[in-house]
């Protein structure tokens, strides 16, 4: 058991997603193969601005959700075979319809709860799951396509939700264990809590997903494919001369993503840690090169620095003074006090 998963860059639009399907392809004779995969990229923002026009009581999330809806309809369109396209088309169109329900009730109750939010999100991924397995079919790879929150069970925390191990590893082997299938296409990001309402696992949570998934399945590898060919010594979007970094240990690489390293998802290490699965990261847009391996040992190096991150919009306040001696809750208020007055 394998566990690929594509991240938004990947996927955001046919012709990266026609590079993904390759990669699949190539990847998919060696052994069964779990796929997850993001919404396409920038649809999640979309989503959220359009749920945040509509309890504005703006009208004009209408108009975002028309260009939510030509995207995915035109990349359908792009993807598969005129004769193989009316049924992945009438999906889209179905789930766009919904997602247009749901504004139009956020729009005249001018109400938008963290568990409605949650609801309009999960349809990015929804949507590019529901292509991508169709594009998978007509290619001849006959993929099963999964509703993750049928597997992946959490308490209600919208927005970022816990994942309920006991009962997900237990889904997760009897829907696998069941399926004849050697080929899933799962939605990334998205799950349920124990009354069936959708939940997320915070932005960035696909990684997440892939993860939950290859420690349940005690799959052999977990391949993150995203648009940088691994790791780096720092954020190649911010400084020019980075270094890649063949091989990283757990611990090495989830400080670097709990300080920034966005490349990988913070809390997606967990689970495949505990399992020991080694974890790659991939560049769909350059299979070739090696990427980085995240596994128990590093690469001796010759330096004591792996790599640099860093965390945009942080402020440091230093508080001090008599005051605050003794006295509990002094700096929660101060910062209360900032938070209204910044610029005191
Ligand atoms: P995806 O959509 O595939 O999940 P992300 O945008 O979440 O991709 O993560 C990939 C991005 O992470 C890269 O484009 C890069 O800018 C950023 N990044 C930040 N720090 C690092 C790092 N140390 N190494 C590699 N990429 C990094
Ligand atoms: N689509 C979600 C996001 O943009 C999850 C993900 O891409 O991993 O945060
Ligand atoms: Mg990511």
């Amino acid at each position: 058991m394998q566990v690929l998963k594509f991240g938004g860059s990947s996927v955001a639009n046919a012709e990266n997603i026609n590079k993904a399907v390759a990669i699949i392809k190539n990847k998919k004779s060696v052994t069964k193969t779990v796929v997850v995969v993001s919404a396409l990229g920038g649809i999640t923002d979309l989503l959220l601005k359009t749920a945040a026009l509509a309890e504005a009581n703006d009208e004009s999330y209408k108009i975002i959700l028309k260009e939510i809806e030509d995207k995915h309809l035109g990349a359908a369109q792009e993807l598969i075979p005129v004769q193989q396209q009316s049924s992945v088309l009438s999906l889209v169109k179905k789930i766009c319809n919904e997602v247009e329900d749901i504004c139009n009730g956020i729009f005249l109750l001018r109400e938008l709860s963290a568990r409605t939010k949650d609801r309009i999100v999960s349809y990015g991924e929804l949507l590019s799951s529901q292509i991508i397995a169709a594009k998978l079919n007509a290619a001849g790879l006959a993929a099963e396509w999964k509703d993750a929150r049928e597997i992946i069970v959490t308490d209600s925390n919208y927005g970022m939700a816990v994942v309920d191990f006991s009962a997900t590893n237990k889904k997760a082997s009897t829907f696998f264990g069941a399926s004849a299938a050697s080929l899933f296409i799962i939605p990334g990001f998205i799950a349920a809590d124990k009354n069936n309402i959708t939940t997320t696992l915070g932005r960035g949570g696909s990684d997440y997903t892939a993860a939950i998934l290859a420690a349940a399945l005690d799959a052999s590898v977990l391949e993150i494919w995203t648009d940088v060919s691994g790791m780096m010594t720092a954020d190649p979007r911010l400084v020019t001369n980075v270094k890649h970094i063949p091989q990283i240990s757990y611990q090495e690489a989830m400080e670097l993503s709990h300080f920034g390293a966005k490349v990988i998802y913070p809390p997606t290490i967990q689970p495949v840690m505990k399992k020991g699965i080694p974890v790659w990261i991939k560049n769909t847009f350059a299979p070739e090169e090696s990427g980085t391996v995240i596994m128990n040992e590093a690469t001796a190096t010759g330096t004591s620095i792996q790599g640099i991150s860093s965390i945009n919009h942080i402020v440091l306040l230093s508080l001090e003074g008599s005051g605050m001696v003794g006295i509990p809750g002094f700096s929660k208020d101060c910062l209360k006090h900032w938070r209204t007055h910044p610029s005191m």
